[in-house]
């Protein structure tokens, strides 16, 4: 087990990897805010089947907060996280300070349509802002040849495809499963906000998404099945639903049931915002793809 170079400067990470673009090599990264868990390791783990050697930033990007938001609460264990970066393997971390991705003056930020509208940006208007303009300025200053981000944040996952669609960004956008709990829960730094009591609230949330995913490919009313996830959700004790919606899942556009769909959803438990996702299969799916997600759910 070897442990990756640390680098906290753009100079220090470009040099690292003209020397690796000299030997031929090819390059994954994974952007992260750290307090990494299994969800982040599994995107390391297929960057690394990918490619020859991968970048792992940790970076809790202050431009993606709102002020009202846990910019300053959101766990930093940067020493935990390099012994876990070793155990998966990863060769280089990529750990800048504010002031090196943010330097005094800095006066630019992307602002991406299509599908960061809707969703998170009804409850989080600047927060696609911050994600692409950190995520363009990690690839422009790493140049990887893939990067792989998690389908847990799945409107964040389209609007950085949109991303590097729209600025010709050359990276190839590789999306990675969910990594859950035993009882379905997504993994997710912020589940360390939670209570057990919470916790025991937050495995309802893809029970509910599943059964309700379910109900839609079964032929349900859009409308009646979401509102019903919503009055599940608070019933199963969530404080307050953000949205439960159903979109086209490559674009976000509204739902049609004759393409692959989402089901996806934000709700609050006490003070802390859980997000979650679920594939609609569309009614163009074969019967026997059918049962067996039915099944499943
Ligand atoms: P974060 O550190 O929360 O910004 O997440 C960094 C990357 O890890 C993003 O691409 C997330 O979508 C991904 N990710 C977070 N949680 C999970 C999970 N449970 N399973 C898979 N990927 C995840």
């Amino acid at each position: 087990m070897s442990r990756p170079l640390v680098v906290d400067s753009v100079a220090a990470l470009r040099t690292q990897i003209r020397d690796w673009r000299r030997q031929g090599l090819s390059l994954a990264m994974v952007p992260t805010m750290g307090a990494l868990h299994d969800g982040h390791i599994s995107l390391i783990t297929i960057a690394l089947e990918k490619a020859d050697r991968c970048i792992v930033s940790i970076f809790v990007n202050p431009t993606q907060f709102a002020p009202s938001e846990d910019l300053d609460k959101y766990p930093r264990q940067l020493a935990q996280d390099l012994d876990r970066l070793a155990d998966a393997g990863a060769q280089l971390a990529f750990t800048p300070g504010v002031a090196e991705m943010y330097p005094a003056g800095f006066a630019t930020r992307i602002s991406v349509g299509g599908p960061a509208a809707g969703l998170e940006s009804d409850f989080r208007p600047t927060f696609f802002d911050g994600v692409a303009t950190v995520v363009a300025k990690l690839f422009l200053q790493a140049s990887p040849d893939y990067a792989v981000f998690g389908e847990k944040d799945y409107q964040q996952l389209c609007v950085v495809r949109q991303l590097c669609r729209d600025l010709d960004l050359p990276v190839d956008i590789i999306g990675a499963p969910t990594v859950r709990d035993a009882h379905g829960l997504a993994m997710s730094s912020r589940n360390a906000y939670l209570a057990d009591a919470e916790l025991e609230v937050a495995r309802q949330l893809n029970a509910i998404l599943r059964r309700t995913a379910a109900a839609l490919a079964a032929g349900a009313d859009e409308d009646s099945a979401t509102a019903e996830a919503s009055r599940a959700l608070v019933k199963a004790g969530f404080d307050k639903v953000d949205y439960v919606a159903a979109r086209e899942s490559l674009t976000l556009a509204p739902w049609r049931r004759d393409r692959d769909g989402r089901l996806l959803a934000a709700a609050w438990l006490g003070k802390t915002r859980l997000i979650d996702n679920v594939e609609v299969p569309s009614a163009l799916a074969d019967q026997a793809t059918l049962r067996s997600f039915i099944a499943f759910s």
